[in-house]
């Protein structure tokens, strides 16, 4: 059986993959297209300020947005030997 639960019309309203509140999203007219004909969009969630990548797949122009790691730039104290 196919529930509904794919069917996310994007460009609209998307809710943030970390705290899950919504989100305003508005494409861009001049959005940024990458290399693979994606476009690439940033975002930050008021919410939890959680810093968002957004892509949006010129094939079913589904977005899917996904947290950016924040702790890059921090090393990883735990894998000391
Ligand atoms: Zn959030």
């Amino acid at each position: 059986m196919c529930n509904e639960s794919a069917t996310t019309s994007a460009h609209d309203a998307v809710l943030c993959p970390s705290c899950h509140s919504r989100l305003s999203f508005h494409r861009s007219p001049t959005p940024d297209i990458d290399a693979c004909g994606f476009e690439s969009y940033r975002l930050d969630c008021r919410e939890c300020g959680a810093a968002l990548a957004g892509i949006v797949d010129p094939a079913d122009e589904a977005l899917l947005l996904t947290e950016c790691e924040p702790q890059l730039k921090a090393a990883l104290p735990h894998m000391a030997v």
